[in-house]
């Protein structure tokens, strides 16, 4: 197909986009030299990133090298959803059949997944360990933790924060790009007189991870940044590509910020996208600035396009979200409308508590599935993962299946977290961390033992055949032969993938029904790691992808138990983010859950949350139910444990927003329902038959 034919053939199969979309796409003509700067803010559903993959699609199709085309989001699922459009688009535009497989996006990632891959690809430019590996969060606060210890922390009369707040701390400083007093001051005053000893146990962490090959989360960042902050490699890495394109930049923290501007200084070839009124991860060091400043970060300036056409919701849903936002203390983004059919208020729904509020929502399911609504064009949103606990067993009771987005992670699963530590440290021989986990599978090896080997490997120049010499307890020799067998396959340079993972399951599965009373199940999502592991292309991007989404949209990996079965979405709405349904409803629309009673320090803390449930509002397309249960019971790790809470509807409906939506009272129906009737009251027993 000749380039002119195809970009008309683009040109039909963008026909649906309307002029302001068209612009964006079309930013800067001709490919001969990238555009200069462009940020697309917009609301909710107004076809952002339909407009992103668009102009990709027509990046490629004029003839753009993919390799050299960055795109970045804020999920590995988001992030495989953008691909999946581009390369739909393009397939259309070249008019290629079905069958041939749609071009990819090497270069597609989140940023912390692609700052994992750059630093692995200049390691030896930077000094940094090519065979690095990437800590998840609970490896990471281990870490943390024992060198806390080591460093005499955990002893001290007056109570040194725990490991889970000093990585916060950290965490906290690195992302914001602040100094740690002046955090620690404003943030955690509580831990104000701790301020040195902090700074003393996060150089010794760093220290620790750099011996044991070893980079945390945050330090994929924080290396990448640095490594930029080098005029040569930082003009290397920007004539790598061509175009950078970021979806979701108002979740964007400084340093992602600087790491854009650094890569393309003139801004060309620079697009970024997002929407200042979904701002919900300022709590994770996320600065909305970053969107509202882009502008000027460029000069002559970066061009700014708007769009305000809904193409997602129903009038009346974007009316009643239009109205929550209205509230908001600060408002840069004009209302949306929408040119869809009217369709009926949204509704408010009063239960009495979360027992009736599951009940209601399963209810409620099975009605939209008998109207034709598949079970996976509803959703479920909550504030946070436990939130829907209850909902879950009622799910299970009435076997609707289910799956469930946010909260603890496929990947920290006990098990799939066994073998993923094996990889790891076939990987990387020196990550003590996987290393103790996986030695202390082997029956008869406990935690002594486990660390003499752990530390013969560290002090060694060859870890690996300091492995091999190892000679364990006397009980475990016969299964260590075993395992050392296993470790030096898995170990050899050119052990194939995904292979590898046959032989590390291989392994494995003894141990896992030696372990875990529910082998089967754990077997089964071990099938599913095999099968994810298909799709990278080698053991180090696997490992690398799966340590890196961002911690409060983890991502259900294990996936439905049979893929193309139907199943009800449950999601927090951090993970909801970017993503559509045809009903949706939210769960605990109450003072406490939201806004959070964790988060009502501040005004923005307060705003943050409105944007939240805007965020889970605006999922919706056609059906929308906000849930108010008028008690519920809270687990809080707060000292006081347990307790109910008698809920008022969020501060957030006002009755200007309550306006928008039916109320509707479960309560009432379901007195109703149990009502008694009028009429005579009779004496049953006696009029039983007694002779039969
Ligand atoms: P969010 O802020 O939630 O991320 P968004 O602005 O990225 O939303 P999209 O997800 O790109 O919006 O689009 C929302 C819906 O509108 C999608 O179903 C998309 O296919 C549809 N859409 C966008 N633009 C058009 C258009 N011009 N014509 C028809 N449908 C459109
Ligand atoms: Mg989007």
């Amino acid at each position: 197909v000749q380039p002119i034919e195809s970009l008309t053939m683009l040109a039909t199969a963008l026909s649906t986009l309307n002029t302001a979309q068209r612009a964006a796409v079309m930013h800067g003509g001709e490919l001969a030299t990238p555009a200069p700067p462009l940020l697309l803010i917009a609301g909710a559903g107004s076809g952002k990133t339909f407009t992103l993959a668009a102009r990709v699609a027509q990046l490629l199709v004029q003839g753009a090298d993919s390799q050299r085309i960055l795109l970045m989001t804020f999920s590995r699922r988001a992030a495989a959803a953008l691909e999946h459009r581009v390369g739909r688009l393009v397939h259309e535009a070249m008019g290629l059949g079905t069958q041939s497989t749609p071009p990819r996006l090497p270069w597609c990632g989140t940023f912390h997944s692609v700052g994992a891959r750059l630093l692995r690809l200049y390691s030896q430019r930077i000094t940094l360990a090519n065979d690095f590996t990437v800590l998840d969060r609970a490896d990471a606060q281990e870490l943390m933790g024992q060198v806390r210890t080591e460093m005499g922390l955990h002893t001290s009369a007056t109570r040194f924060p725990l490991a889970a707040t000093c990585c916060n701390i950290y965490s906290r400083v690195v992302n914001t790009a602040q100094g740690l007093r002046a955090l620690v001051e404003r943030e955690y005053p509580w831990c104000d007189m701790w301020c040195e000893e902090l700074g003393a146990l996060f150089t010794a962490y760093g220290a620790a991870k750099l011996r044991q090959h070893v980079l945390d989360y945050d330090d994929l960042l924080l290396y990448w940044h640095t490594m930029m902050q080098e005029p040569t490699l930082a003009a290397h890495l920007g004539a790598r590509f061509d175009h950078v394109l970021v979806d979701e930049y108002q979740d964007t923290n400084v340093l992602q910020n600087r790491i854009v501007c650094l890569l393309k200084p003139d801004g060309h070839g620079l697009v970024v996208v997002g929407d200042d009124a979904q701002a919900i991860y300022a709590f994770r060091g996320a600065e909305v600035r970053g969107i509202l400043d882009f502008p000027q970060q460029f000069s002559p300036n970066a061009a700014v396009l708007t769009l305000e056409q809904n193409y997602r919701s129903t009038p009346q849903i974007l009316a009643a979200s239009n109205a929550v936002m209205a509230q908001a203390s600060v408002r840069f983004v004009k209302d949306l409308w929408s040119l869809r059919e009217p369709s009926a208020k949204p509704l408010l729904v009063h239960v009495e508590d979360e027992a009736a509020q599951a009940a209601w929502v399963a209810d409620e399911v099975l009605r939209q599935r008998e109207q034709g609504l598949a079970l996976k064009r509803q959703a479920v949103l909550f504030r946070t993962a436990i939130h829907s606990a209850a909902l879950e067993l009622e799910l299970s009771r009435r076997n609707i299946p289910f799956v469930k987005y946010g909260g603890l992670k496929f990947v920290e699963a006990a098990h799939v977290k066994d073998m993923l530590s094996l990889l790891r440290w076939a990987q990387n021989p020196r990550a003590r961390l996987a290393g103790l986990r996986v030695a202390r599978l082997v029956p008869g090896i406990g935690p002594a033992a486990a660390h003499q080997l752990v530390d013969a490997m560290d002090a060694s120049a060859t870890p690996t055949q300091a492995l091999q010499a190892f000679v364990p307890p006397a009980r475990a020799s016969a299964e260590w032969a075993n395992f050392k067998a296993i470790y030096a396959a898995l170990t050899l340079p050119d052990a194939a993938w995904p292979q590898a993972m046959d032989i590390a399951q291989q392994w494995y599965t003894p141990h896992l029904r030696r372990l875990f009373d529910d082998a089967r199940t754990r077997l089964a999502d071990l099938d599913q790691l095999r099968h994810m592991a298909s799709s990278y292309t080698s053991r180090e991007r696997f490992l690398a992808e799966l340590a890196l989404d961002p911690p409060d949209a983890s991502s259900a990996d294990a996936g439905p138990p049979h893929r193309d079965e139907d199943y009800l979405i449950l999601s927090t709405i951090h993970s909801a983010k970017g993503q559509e349904w045809n009903a949706v409803t939210v769960l605990n629309v109450v003072d406490g859950c939201m806004p959070s009673d964790m988060a009502t320090g501040s005004a923005a803390e307060i705003d943050e949350e409105r944007r939240l449930l805007y965020v889970a509002m605006t999922r919706a397309r056609d059906h929308l139910a906000l849930m108010v249960p008028l008690r519920f019971h809270v687990t809080q790790q707060r000292h006081h444990g347990d307790r109910h809470l008698y809920g008022a509807v969020s501060r957030f409906i006002t009755p200007e927003v309550a306006a928008h939506f039916d109320s509707l009272s479960w309560a009432t129906q379901r007195a109703a329902d149990e009502s008694l009737g009028e009429g005579p009251t009779i004496d049953v027993a006696a009029r039983v038959p007694t002779q039969w």
